[in-house]
């Protein structure tokens, strides 16, 4: 089977870990089936649409690690919409409607009066030449509605099982506004049929959608996609995002320092039956992550499980992969990150990790225990030093002052990093050498 997937985000604003959702959903998908990844820019809202969105939203794909196959800009493609909107007039499928928008609230209020849904009465299909000619005259522009075949559409949704959107029970959609431009829902058809998407994976606020453009893919003659319509992430309390973290933009986490990965681990393992938890790469997740797994019900992001998972993920960190991150930040050397990294919450504090090492460090010496370290600097054992020095050293700390446990180890951690927690002491004393153990020690 070959699948050619999109991801259609409208550049009407920056993106955040939502839309990183679908935008990676399709990205494993094509990479679990071998397929082609489209960036489609939804940007037919010519007022709210900017490059700049449209620029900022490219680089955060690739912060996150995937590469589109081909990008295309709907604003660049107002030709292939042209020619489906004569398509479907010549089918009797678009008719034009000329109502103002306080004409159609008064129909819907009239509606609600009379108990009835507030559906759009199809009053404009009754429209004769004359009429429309009249209506012109007063300078009146139409906008064009989608005639609904109002049947309920069937469709086998791979992550929501069987679905029926009736359509009967709602009003013929407006494809293009009275200024000529195109809403979302036929360039989004239009453009599927032309890319040749084989499968449209996208948020469930679009189910609906789905129905309306089912129809308008037969009217065109298209091939209808597979659709896979997944849960939307909330925050904690179901309500949509948390003001702190989720519906921050994007660019902000990377700003903070978070792991691309953490971020698209959260995005899309939150609400699955898989656990939130450190994956090596996206294609790993991709192996895994298949739709049945996919929840029903809502999918609630908890920014303290992507800290600790940021955190994980630096833990594992292998030196290969930080090294050239770490030279940027002029450091080096594999002992010294395999030593540090558990320390870390985001890779950047591997800054001020790492003077625990270069040093100076402000050592802290307690009065209790300025006799006891007095002595330990007379028996630190002299080098070579490996990994059992440090044993070595507090054995015969311990058998000569009986002090043990917290007593002996705490001293000996202040004077030398400054701090009560931190790095493994028998790795941070090899690193160290005698030399600056001595001069940190009172
Ligand atoms: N631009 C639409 C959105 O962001 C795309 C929906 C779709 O995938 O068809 O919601």
């Amino acid at each position: 089977m070959s699948v050619t997937v999109r991801w259609a985000p409208s550049p009407t604003g920056n993106i955040h870990l939502g839309n990183a959702r679908p935008a990676l959903l399709n990205w494993f998908f094509a990479r679990r089936h071998g397929g082609k990844y489209v960036l489609r820019m939804d940007d037919t809202d010519h007022a709210r649409s900017t490059r700049e969105f449209a620029d900022g939203i490219e680089a955060d794909l690739a912060w996150l690690g995937v590469q589109p196959d081909l990008l295309v800009r709907q604003s660049e493609r107002t030709a292939l919409y042209d020619a489906a909107k004569e398509k479907l007039i010549a089918a009797g499928r678009l008719y034009p409607c000329y109502e103002t928008e306080e004409e159609l609230d008064r129909k819907r209020a009239r509606a609600r009066l009379l108990g009835k849904p507030p559906i759009y009465d199809r009053a404009a299909l009754s429209l004769t030449d004359e009429d429309r000619a009249r209506l012109e005259a007063e300078g009146r522009k139409p906008h064009w509605r989608f005639k609904l075949d109002g049947k309920p559409v069937q469709f086998n949704d791979l992550i929501k099982g069987q679905q029926t959107v009736n359509t009967a029970s709602m009003s013929d959609p407006v494809l293009i506004r009275a200024d000529g431009s195109y809403l979302y829902t036929l360039p989004s058809v239009v453009d599927d049929i032309d890319l040749g998407i084989t499968h449209v994976i996208r948020g469930e606020d679009h189910v609906s959608n789905t129905g309306t453009q089912i129809e308008i893919f037969e009217a065109l003659g298209g091939v209808v996609p597979t659709f896979a319509h997944h849960n939307l992430l909330t925050d904690a309390q179901g309500q949509g995002f948390s003001k702190r973290m989720g519906s921050q933009p994007m660019a902000d986490f990377r700003a903070e320092g978070y792991e691309p990965l953490a971020i698209a681990i959260v995005a899309t393992l939150t609400g699955t039956s898989l656990a939130v938890e450190p994956y090596e790469n996206l294609d790993a997740i991709a192996a895994r992550l298949d739709f049945s797994m996919i929840s029903h019900g809502a999918a609630r992001f908890d920014d303290a499980e992507l800290d600790t998972l940021n955190a994980r993920i630096l833990h594992a960190m292998p030196y290969a992969e930080a090294a050239s991150r770490l030279s940027s930040l002029g450091l080096e050397g594999e002992a010294m990150w395999n030593l540090l990294r558990e320390n870390l919450r985001k890779f950047g504090d591997i800054v001020e990790w790492s003077k625990l090492l270069t040093g100076p460090v402000e050592t802290v010496v307690a009065p209790e225990d300025q006799e006891f370290l007095t002595l330990a600097k007379t028996l630190l054992p002299q080098e070579p030093w490996d990994e059992s020095t440090w044993s070595q050293w507090t054995d015969a700390l311990k058998a000569t002052t009986g002090r043990k446990g917290k007593a002996l180890f705490l001293p000996l951690r202040m004077a030398l990093t400054g701090r009560h927690d931190g790095p493994e002491l028998k790795s941070l004393l090899v690193l160290l050498g005698r030399k600056a153990c001595l001069d940190r020690l009172p």
